[in-house]
């Protein structure tokens, strides 16, 4: 299967790629990680990136393009892949057609997570990553570790992402209205898009949108 997950800065796409790409045994892709990673590592690509995204600006296509086609071409991509925070607007989303008809493959949906506005700006202010695994992500409320600051899932440090402040979020949102959503139209008319409301229990939203994919 090959997917692609949209919704809103904190419409919980990084928890649930990861349990869907577990589930459907793809590799989960996400840009954001792949930025954190290269952040880490001081790479010249993370140089570049990290003042884009500690505005809570979208990184430009030049440097995300290449880096998502990167990953997607490696071998464990071949079967199927979850995209997660890839395509971020038209421009990318219409370079991903490319990639993939070069490739002879196609999508087989897009997952829009919908969570309404004053939902995400509290997900993002409790939100708590794992320095080991981005896909790993807790809440402080909604989905606390069982000891405070340490992941559940491999004692990892967690730590709350530089551009999960006020100010960056609402930056986030912003980019996302207004080069975001034009994506969501884009598929619709291709017939590829898959809405589902994603409040609730993680489990519920991921059995929802398993449900939502198979149909
Ligand atoms: P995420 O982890 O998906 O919330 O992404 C975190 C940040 O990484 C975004 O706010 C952007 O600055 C950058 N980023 C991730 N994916 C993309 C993308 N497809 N295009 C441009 N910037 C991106």
């Amino acid at each position: 299967m090959r997917i692609v997950l949209v919704g809103p800065p904190g419409a919980g796409k990084g928890t649930q790629a990861h349990l869907l790409a577990k589930t459907l045994s793809i590799p989960h892709i996400s840009t954001g990680d792949l930025f954190r990673a290269n952040i880490s590592q001081g790479t010249p690509l993370g140089l570049e990136a990290k003042a884009y995204m500690d505005a809570g600006k979208l990184v430009p296509d030049e440097i995300t393009i290449g880096m998502a086609k990167d990953r997607m071409t490696q071998p464990d991509a071949a079967k199927g892949f979850l995209l997660d925070g890839f395509p971020r607007n038209l421009g990318q989303a219409k370079a991903l057609d490319e990639i993939l008809a070069d490739a002879g493959i196609a999508l087989d949906g897009v997952l829009d997570l919908e969570v309404p506005e004053e939902e995400v700006v509290k997900r993002i202010a409790g939100r708590r990553l794992c320095r080991n695994n981005g896909s790993h992500v807790f809440h402080v409320d909604y989905n606390p570790p069982a000891q405070d600051g340490v992941c559940d899932e491999c004692g990892g440090e967690l730590y709350q992402r530089t551009d999960d402040t006020e100010e960056a979020v609402r930056v986030r949102l912003e980019e996302y209205h207004s080069k975001t959503e034009p994506i969501i139209g884009y598929y619709a008319d291709q017939g590829l898009l898959v809405t589902i409301p994603a409040l609730g229990r993680v489990s519920e939203v991921t059995e929802r949108a398993i449900e939502a994919l198979r149909r």
